[in-house]
This record gives C-alpha cells, structure tokens and sequence, in this order.
C-alpha cells in the first residue's frame, strides 16, 4: 500500500531500521542534519533531501527517529518542518518512533489530523500520526527484531504494520494518540528500577559472602527472576555477551534512561501521581551521567553501589 517511505533521523537506530527498509524493497528518500550519514545513504543510491519538508513531499508515509521531544517538534513544525506546506501534506501516515512524553506525542497528532491531504485515497480522508516508539536497542534494529509500541487510530496501525514487521519482529496496538509513548516510558521505567534492584540485591549478598554468579543462579530459578537478573546480568564475568562483560560499552547508554525516567517524571506530574521509585531511580541515574557515566550502558549503575560504600 506505501510504496515511498520518507525517513528522518540516522543515528544509531535509524540508519539501521532505514537499511531494513531498503531491504524489503520500500522506496526511501532520507533525511538528517548530519552530512556524513547522508552521504553515505547518496553513496548507497538512497534519494537525500536538505529538509524534512522536502522528504514530505515525496514520500506516502514519513517515519521520524530522533533524540528527544525538542528535536521532534523541530523536525515537524520548525521551517522547513513536515507541516509547513499550509496544512496540505502528501504523507497519509506520519510515524515518529523517538521515545518523547505523551503529551508531545498527542500535540503532534492533533496537528497532523487538522490538516488535509493533498490527494486523497481510498478511505484517508485527513493525515494521520502515530506514535510508535521501540523496544529494543541497536542490536534488535540491526536484525529487524524491534518490538513496536504503536498509539493512535487503529486503521493507521494496521495500514503501516508491514513496516512496522520489516523493522520488527512485534507490533502492539496500544489505544489512542501518545499510549504508544505512555507505554515505551513505562517499560522503562520498569526496566530502570528492575536493573537497580537486581544490581543492589547482587551487591548485598557479595557484601556478605555470596558469590554474584551463585546469587544470579539462584535468582533465575526462583521468584527474583528476571530480564536484568537472566539476560542482561550487570555484573561483569557473569554472563557473556552482554555490556557488563565489555566494561559496560554498546547496549543502551545511561544518559537515554536518564532521560526516559526525566520524561516519566514529567508525566507522573502531569496527572498528579507520585512515583517514589522513579524519582529515586531518576536521581541515580542522573548522578551516573553526572560522574562521567552518561555513553556507558546503563547497568554499569551496579559499579554506583561500590562507589558509595562505606569504607
Ligand atoms: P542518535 O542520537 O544516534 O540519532 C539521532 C539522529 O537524529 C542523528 O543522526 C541526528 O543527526 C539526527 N537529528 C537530530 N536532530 C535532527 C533534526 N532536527 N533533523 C534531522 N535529523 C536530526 O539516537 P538513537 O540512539 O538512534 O535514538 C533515537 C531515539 O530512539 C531516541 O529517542 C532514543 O531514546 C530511542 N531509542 C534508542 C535506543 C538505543 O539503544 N539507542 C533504544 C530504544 C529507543
């Protein structure tokens, strides 16, 4: 159904979900800030363009990957932005897979749906936008094994699913407008928090006596079980293949969990709730950032307990 898919933002997830496109045979036209990355795509014989309204007005659907919510908001409404035609887009379906705050997602969405198409199709009456952030780091967008967390209409999410599957091995629709980004905060903030108590859990008992491998045995087999304890164990030496072993290099770096309990936070304020363990975790991983931590993978937090112990 979408021949031409227009993709901005090559960084270390997008140039590789890009290239899955290209191989399962999606026409791309590309665009980044960064001219090396672009080059290399022109070397590839991928269409490149200056603006991200430009790749509007080639593509049926436009993915975004980038850092954060302000660089979002640049890439759509900004001059030269996605929306910047008067309101009359080419694209009938705008994905943004970065990981921003609900809020901003739902922002985005209303906008697109205010505007018109400029030629319409089938059933698509107005542009659609939906938030589809991932799971999964480098590693999974290199082998196609992203898992998709996707808000917005239903009809959109079943119309792009193909993509989605040439990215991805899993897609879950996920309700409205910004539950795909409610969803992809709270996974992680899950997954912050997981991290922190297996790390404190495993410090505790080498403090007194246990070994951390015999420890981990014994947590996979029993109720402490899980990701952070059985596939991505944060002390060094006791699994491989994962950072811990590689003194923390690659994987998932601490200043993105960082800013992903920022945007938790944010919105735990947002709706008046209060989240004790995501401040705690929020000020941790913070601090790790702070010390110098901020490109190692975020599990290098089971280093931060030896570092405050009492001496
Ligand atoms: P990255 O910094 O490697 O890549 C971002 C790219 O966007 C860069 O190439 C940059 O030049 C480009 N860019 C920035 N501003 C731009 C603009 N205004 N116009 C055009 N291009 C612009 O980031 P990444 O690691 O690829 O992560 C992208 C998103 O995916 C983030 O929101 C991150 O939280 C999320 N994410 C990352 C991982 C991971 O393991 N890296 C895993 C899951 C989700």
């Amino acid at each position: 159904q979408f021949e031409s898919v227009g993709f901005i933002g090559l960084g270390n997830m997008g140039y590789r979900m890009a290239n899955n496109l290209m191989k399962a045979g999606y026409k791309l036209t590309v665009h980044d800030i960064n001219f090396d990355v672009m080059k290399t795509f022109f070397d590839m014989g991928v269409a490149t363009k200056e603006t991200p309204f430009e790749v509007g007005e080639t593509s049926d659907i436009v993915i975004t990957m980038l850092p954060s919510s302000s660089h979002v908001l640049d890439v759509y409404n900004g001059p030269n932005g996605l929306l910047q035609g008067g309101n009359i887009l080419r694209p009938r379906i705008l994905i943004d897979s970065s990981t921003v705050d609900p809020q901003t997602s739902r922002n985005i969405s209303a906008a697109v749906s205010n505007c018109s198409l400029k030629e319409k199709k089938d059933l698509w009456e107005n542009p659609v936008m939906l938030d589809a952030p991932v799971s999964g780091g480098v590693v999974a967008a290199e082998t196609g094994t992203l898992t998709f967390m996707v808000g917005g209409s239903e009809d959109a999410y079943l119309a792009a699913k193909p993509l989605f599957l040439s990215m991805g091995r899993n897609s879950i629709y996920c309700g409205g407008a910004g539950n795909g980004s409610a969803a992809k905060i709270c996974n992680n903030l899950a997954l912050a928090v997981s991290m922190l108590g297996v790390s404190e859990a495993l410090v505790l008992g080498q403090s007194l006596g246990i070994a951390a491998s015999t420890l981990t045995k014994i947590f996979n087999s029993s109720s402490a079980r899980c990701w952070s304890s059985d596939s991505y164990n944060p002390v060094p030496g006791v699994m491989e293949g994962v950072p811990s072993s590689h003194n923390y290099g690659g994987g998932f770096a601490s200043k993105l969990m960082a800013k992903d309990l920022n945007l938790a936070s944010e919105s735990a304020k947002q709706v008046g709730l209060k989240c004790p363990l995501t401040s705690q975790a929020r000020e941790i991983y913070t601090k790790l950032c702070k010390d110098g931590h901020e490109t190692q993978d975020f599990s290098c937090v089971f280093r931060h307990y030896y570092s405050g112990k009492d001496e």
